[in-house]
């Protein structure tokens, strides 16, 4: 079995390609995150004001990544 504690997920913007973050797990903050970067990468595509977690995934790939 993988080790879980040594895997972190890498977020990417699909619109961008940028690397937003690297997290063990995606909670409230991250998730903050990834709306406000969103709402500024993706003006054409504005989430709503309370977006679904699904409409915040959506726009973003997530990678598992082993940490070096
Ligand atoms: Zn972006």
């Amino acid at each position: 079995m993988p080790d879980e504690s040594s895997r972190v997920f890498e977020v990417v913007c699909k619109g961008c390609s940028r690397s937003l973050m690297m997290v063990e797990r995606l909670r409230d903050p991250e998730i903050g995150v990834l709306e406000a970067h969103l709402r500024a990468c993706c003006p054409s595509e504005p989430l709503g004001d309370a977006p679904m977690l699904g409409e915040v995934m959506a726009p973003v790939r997530v990678a598992a990544v082993e940490r070096a």
